[in-house]
């Protein structure tokens, strides 16, 4: 071992969205953190979309927010336009999105994660992982770097992102890369796979970015912030900055045409490329082929920020050789003279089928080596974030001998997230949507905060201000459920008043003028807590079923073999998932309900002898 050597209770590897939330949350809960990163200038980097939130994404920001997370905060700060999708639909669909100033985003989350106490940044690229075994267990024991270092610790996070053995592609053209003007990490791919680990490949896409002084905006159309703008933080009170326009053009069928005639120089249908992408964010020539019949597909122009004339060109992500990238441009109404500043690029790396994950991030093959992030098979900043925080956590836990913490699915889309992840596998990039959560309305944007806060505090995770503004928020919801409660309205108790579809807080409040001393995030949680009362009761009877058979908990040990009749396809399922209870059992697919009885009634006899 090298004589440069430093020792901490958690080392993080990669300074991205999962990187910097699982090493600002194992800090926060008081473990000496390093968190490692190849270049101190991309730590926070958004490698693809200037943009946080989106359908579901945006509900995850804001848990991440509510357990104490950067990415709420660090948004807010640096948003140039804030949208709240889907407003005309109910408020389990509501999803806060923006657009962020990129660099400014970055800098941000740099400076916090500088500022945290407990937390060493630094510039290093890890070459391999320290590991000892020890009978059939092994350990991770810390990590080298390049330059003949090494740092100790008992728990590793790996979050590297798409760096794992990557390749970009534009056309024909192939480079070693996990991001434009960056290199790739073979090291800890080589590590994982002398470890025993299953690597798999993945590829994912960037569109063009375009210089906006060389766009017609007088050929496209503008797309405004919203109004009143929603911060993502339950810690930010107002946005008051200044927000600027999106714009919005349209491929046509001359592009079509262009993109069919160049298509066997695509890489994803030359052969040059195998691995899957995400099927929810394809490529342009991905559309063109899987979706014929359409004659346009919308682009959104989204800057990349105040102080520069980078456009990010959403909607038309392609691995095109560069003179199609060109010439398709030349045929789109506003962008006939665009100036292309980047070009778009695919790019493949290895990730690890997150199926070798206990839920709570840790890996089953080695103790102490948890996986956060793209590496883990999914995709985008948010759910990469929401993975970091629970990495980190947990990983700063167990070096403090404490039980892990992972929420549950009625609790947060990111309890979703890691149970789907390490339940199911995925087979193509993984994205958060609002249809893979069965209690949406539970899991709704706008009570990330008291699905959550109270928990993070437990844990240890939060600061005395978002304590204190959280109990201030509780107090007023239960101050406004009581008058409702008590008051009436037309010879009505004005809380089943209020359920009436016509009725809105402005008319409660003239009728109940108390009910005006409300702040309005309370009062929008009284009048959802009200109006869905039916909807959100019918969940929670739901839930407690959930509970019951979470309650039936199965030994990590559990020896599946021993069941005589159970099916070898049950067998071999549970024997390599190795569920926590049998509510996780119940999700494995193909798993029946009379697996599940057999392994129940195995239990109990066992119990009883
Ligand atoms: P990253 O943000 O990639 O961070 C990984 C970090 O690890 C980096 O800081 C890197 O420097 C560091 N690192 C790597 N190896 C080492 C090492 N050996 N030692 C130390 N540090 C190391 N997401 C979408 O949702 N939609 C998209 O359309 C989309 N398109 C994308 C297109 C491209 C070209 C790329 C590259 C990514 C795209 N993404 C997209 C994915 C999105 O960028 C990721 O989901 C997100 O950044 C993942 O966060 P992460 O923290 O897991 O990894």
């Amino acid at each position: 071992m090298s004589s440069n050597c430093y020792q901490y209770d958690v080392i993080v590897i990669g300074a991205g969205h999962a990187g910097t939330e699982a090493a600002a949350a194992s800090a926060r809960v008081g473990a000496r953190t390093a968190l490692l990163t190849t270049n101190l200038d991309t730590v926070g980097q958004m490698s693809c979309n200037p943009a946080i939130g989106g359908v579901a994404k945006g509900q995850i920001v804001r848990e991440v927010d509510a357990l104490g997370g950067l990415m709420g905060q660090a948004i807010d700060a640096t948003g140039i336009q804030f949208r709240m999708l889907n407003c005309r639909k109910g408020p389990a669909m509501h999803s806060p999105r923006a657009q962020a100033d990129k660099r400014a985003y970055q800098h941000y989350v740099k400076c916090q994660v500088e500022q945290q106490d407990n937390l060493d940044l630094c510039q290093e690229t890890v070459e391999d992982l320290i590991t000892e075994t020890i009978g059939d267990e092994t350990r991770v024991l810390g990590v080298t770097v390049r330059g003949d270092a090494s740092y100790l610790a008992p728990t590793v996070v790996l979050t590297t992102g798409t760096f794992l053995k990557a390749i970009m592609h534009t056309g024909d053209e192939k480079t070693a890369g996990g991001r434009a003007g960056e290199g790739t990490t073979t090291g800890i791919s080589g590590a994982l796979q002398r470890l025993g680990f299953e690597v798999e490949r993945f590829k994912t896409g960037t569109p063009p970015r375009l210089n906006a002084r060389t766009i017609d905006y007088s050929k496209v159309e503008t797309q405004p912030g919203d109004d009143q703008p929603q911060p993502f933080s339950f810690l930010t009170d107002k946005l008051s900055a200044e927000q600027l326009p999106c714009h919005i053009t349209y491929t046509n069928e001359a592009v079509h045409d262009l993109i069919r005639k160049n298509l066997h120089r695509a890489p994803m249908y030359s052969g040059q490329i195998n691995s899957r992408g995400p099927r929810y964010c394809p490529s342009i020539e991905d559309k063109v082929v899987r979706f014929a019949d359409k004659t346009g597909h919308q682009l959104f122009l989204e800057p990349e920020g105040w102080k520069t004339q980078e456009i990010y060109v959403n909607g038309i992500s392609t691995s095109l050789p560069r003179d199609v990238q060109d010439q398709m441009f030349r045929m789109i109404d506003g962008l006939e003279n665009a100036k292309i500043m980047r070009y778009g690029y695919a790019v493949e790396y290895d990730f690890c089928p997150p199926t070798q994950l206990w839920p709570h991030l840790e890996s089953k093959r080695v103790g102490g080596l948890f996986f956060a992030g793209q590496i883990n098979g999914t995709t985008g900043y948010e759910e990469a974030a929401g993975q970091g925080l629970i990495a980190g956590l947990n990983a700063a836990r167990q070096t403090a001998g404490k039980e892990p913490w992972v929420p549950t699915r009625d609790q947060a889309y990111i309890g979703v997230l890691v149970d789907d992840l390490v339940t199911a596998g995925t087979d193509e990039p993984y994205r958060m949507f609002t249809s893979r959560a069965e209690y949406r309305l539970l899991l709704r944007q706008d009570n990330a905060d008291r699905r959550l806060t109270q928990q993070a505090d437990e844990l240890g995770l939060i600061n005395a201000e978002r304590r204190q503004r959280y109990h201030a928020k509780i107090e007023q919801i239960e101050l406004g459920i009581q008058l409702l409660k008590k008051s009436k309205i037309e010879k009505v108790a004005a809380d089943i008043y209020l359920r009436r579809p016509e009725v809105d807080w402005p008319q409660m409040c003239s009728q109940i003028p108390e009910l005006a001393n409300i702040e309005a995030n309370a009062a929008q949680q009284c009048l959802y807590d009200i109006k869905y009362e039916g909807y959100i009761g019918r969940q929670r009877v739901e839930v407690e079923r959930q509970h019951r058979l979470a309650g039936k908990r199965i030994p990590t040990s559990f020896d599946y073999d021993s069941i005589g009749p159970l099916r070898n396809e049950a067998r071999e399922k549970l024997s390599k998932i190795r569920p926590l209870n049998l509510d996780q059992a119940k999700r494995i697919s193909g798993i029946t309900p009379a697996d599940l009885a057999l392994v129940l009634a195995h239990m109990e006899s066992k119990r009883k002898t």
